[in-house]
């Protein structure tokens, strides 16, 4: 049996119990979230959350994409949330690979160029990537300013949470 019909097994035995039918679409907790794709990050066992609290949004590294923002700005503006978390994490696929070298790979093996995605959005810095993330959201002018938004890593070892601090700005004197 694959997964897939595991999965679909696994499902059948959940809709017998199935008692939230009558949640409403607007999220609980007023929050949405993007995160990466890992496995081993389950966004809702690692902050408490259950069915109709929050929106997530997950892709490859945690990453705020055109794509990501489309979500976010839906979630804020018709379905009221007023909170938003970046979660990146420890060990994470993306640190170890550069874009460069997967286009590589995927045009000599698909003898085929200029097509999507045009990025991969890699990185080198985990906290910079969360801090650059995080940048996004906020300077979006489709995002309301006085919403709150913050960077987090996971720690995929301990099963933290650790909020990235913003970057301090050079103190200017005179
Ligand atoms: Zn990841």
């Amino acid at each position: 049996m694959s997964s897939t019909d595991d999965t679909l097994k696994a499902n059948a035995e959940y809709a017998r119990g199935f008692e939230l039918g009558e949640l409403p679409k607007q999220p609980a907790k007023k929050l949405a979230i993007v995160a990466c794709m890992d496995a081993r990050l389950t966004v809702e066992h690692i902050l408490g959350l259950q069915s109709g609290d929050a929106h997530i949004i997950r892709n490859a590294g945690g990453i705020v994409s055109d794509d990501a923002l489309r979500s976010l700005i839906i979630s804020n503006h018709l379905l009221g949330t007023t909170e938003i978390l970046v979660i990146n994490h420890t060990d994470c696929g993306m640190l170890t690979f550069k874009d460069q070298d997967l286009r590589d790979k995927l045009i000599t093996e698909s003898v085929v160029d200029d097509t999507a995605p045009a990025n991969f959005n890699t990185f080198s810095d985990l906290a910079e990537n969360v801090r650059r993330q995080v940048s996004r959201v906020r300077s979006h002018p489709w995002i309301p300013k006085g919403i709150s938004v913050r960077g987090l890593i996971y720690d995929v070892k301990t099963g933290q949470l650790n909020e990235v601090a913003e970057k301090k700005e050079e103190q200017q004197v005179g």
